[in-house]
């Protein structure tokens, strides 16, 4: 059997980190098995529909580097790839089951269904529409078939319903999920669904068997939610006449705390992305946040499943040459910003260094740097192992291109002697007369200057260092001066001295 497996949104806003990892382990269980992996767009509900939620989920894909064999953007021989695309082929397949008599046409209005509600409530009761009562509700079951056509006839409006039990027919239905094991249901308790709604559109359980059988796919591998579903997706199957796939249901990813699924306003309640992508401005995406996409597809992968074993970095073929439904955990992962953080920072210190540099040219230009004769490689190269995300790299590098305006108090206060100014300025007059300005030079130039008069190697750096930065951050105070170069050098330290010193 082809493996062919779908990831099936619906475009009702940004794709949520939960979305973004069930869409992952479908690609990473199709790649492994040499199959195929599908997008569809479930869009048959009108009014959840928000513009330009496809694009957005189609465009946090192709970032991920989890992209699609088939898509609305890529279309193989399954499609359209969109359901609000294949209405006909829903129209064609439920009338197959109406004319079995496996679904059937129900009339009562909204106003009849919610005064039936009222009433089963005020009796402490629940109003469900089954077996049990269909036949005395207004139905082509219940009704003649005089009296459907006559109601036909005059447009009155109808939903299409699924007859989930009937009486004597056998309860026990098995259903076999790959992560959950094996789960009885007794038949008996569900309700009659509505497969098609009175506007004519399919709901989603209607579609999604259809297009899934349709487009052949052999594993439905999706979020918890729907295993509740599963019973009466099973049961369209099987009314269809068709095979069902294998079903695998996965965990939810939890809030940090733990408690409760992950949800959309979490993000901005603990601060940070639950989105690949940035949506609008109170939902900041993973890619804007400065995280880069191999780190969060690894670190999402390990949500809810384990190659066992102590290594904690793969790549996405490392990941897919390991992955395997039955590794999937039963119990929800939680999301830990923190860790999620340090596999960036893992991945930048990792990552070509022509990545940083672009992002540094950017930076220079909208923080109107003019003109810099700082070599940017040599710089991306000093500050990558002090990134822990993208966005670092500006409040990593900003010295090397404009001279501190105001310099760290408590530094100051702590650092900056009597004699400091003194010392620098021996310092300066040593840099310039450097034949060389490589780091290792000056560093053995400056301790020489420090051994030779008895200066404590402290004295020097610290000062040095505020003086060129402003503060005592950055990467080693001689590679910053050789890399801003002799005069950039000189002029700060005459500078915090002109300041510092009173
Ligand atoms: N359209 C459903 C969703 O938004 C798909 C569920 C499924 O994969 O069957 O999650």
């Amino acid at each position: 059997m082809a493996v062919r497996v779908r990831f099936a949104p619906s475009p009702t806003g940004p794709l949520h980190i939960g979305g973004v990892r069930t869409a992952l382990y479908n690609y990473l269980f199709a790649k492994k098995l040499g199959g195929t992996f599908v997008l569809r767009i479930e869009d048959t509900d009108q009014n959840r529909y928000v513009d330009g939620a496809e694009a957005y989920i189609q465009n946090a894909l192709a970032w991920l580097n989890i992209s699609p064999d088939e898509s609305p953007r890529n279309e193989g021989n399954y499609g359209p790839y969109r359901q609000s695309d294949r209405k006909s082929l829903y129209i064609s397949n439920i009338n197959k089951l109406v004319q079995s008599g496996k679904a059937y046409l129900a009339f009562d209005s909204p106003d009849e269904l919610a005064s039936l509600r009222s009433a089963a409530e005020a009796n402490g009761e629940t109003f469900i529409y089954n077996w049990q009562n269909r036949e005395s509700l207004k139905n082509s079951l219940s009704l003649s078939e005089e009296e459907t056509s006559a109601l036909l006839k005059t447009s009155t409006p109808y939903v299409i319903r699924f007859k989930a039990f009937s009486k004597g027919s056998k309860e026990l239905l098995k259903l076999n999920d790959v992560i959950r094991g094996n789960v009885d249901i007794n038949t008996s308790l569900l309700d009659d669904k509505i497969l098609v709604k009175q506007d004519g559109m399919p709901t989603y359980h209607l579609a999604n068997v259809i297009d899934d059988h349709l487009m052949g796919i052999s594993h439905v591998i999706r979020g918890e939610e729907w295993l509740p579903s599963m019973a009466l997706h099973v049961l369209l199957y099987k009314a269809f006449g068709w095979d069902s796939p294998v079903f695998a249901h996965v965990p939810l990813i939890l809030k940090p705390t733990g408690e409760g699924k992950l949800s959309k306003r979490d993000g901005s309640k603990f601060g940070f992305p639950v989105f690949p992508l940035t949506w609008d401005s109170n939902t900041p995406g993973f890619r804007e946040s400065g995280y880069l996409p191999q780190a969060l597809t690894n670190y999402i992968a390990l949500l809810g499943w384990s190659p066992g074993g102590e290594k904690e970095l793969f790549s996405l073929s490392e990941l897919t040459n390991m992955f395997s439904l039955e590794a999937i955990t039963k119990s929800g992962g939680r999301f830990d910003p923190e860790r999620c953080k340090w596999f960036n920072q893992q991945y930048l210190q990792q990552v070509d260094s022509s990545l940083l540099v672009a992002v540094l040219e950017k930076e220079v230009k909208t923080n109107g740097v003019e003109k810099s004769d700082v070599d940017l490689t040599r710089v991306a190269k000093l500050i990558q192992n002090r990134l822990t995300l993208l966005t670092d790299v500006w409040q990593e590098a900003n010295f090397f291109f404009i001279a501190p305006k105001d310099y760290d108090e408590k530094a100051v206060r702590k650092q900056w002697k009597d004699d400091t100014a003194k010392i620098l300025s021996s310092v300066a007059e040593l840099i310039d007369s450097a034949d060389e300005t490589t780091a290792d030079t000056l560093g053995v130039l400056i301790k020489s200057y420090a051994n030779d008069n008895g200066i404590g190697l402290g004295k020097i750096m610290a000062p040095l260092r505020i003086a060129l930065v402003g503060s005592l951050r950055g990467p080693d105070v001689f590679e910053i001066c050789s890399t801003i170069g002799v005069q950039n050098s000189i002029s700060r330290i005459n500078t915090a001295i002109k300041n510092l010193s009173v």
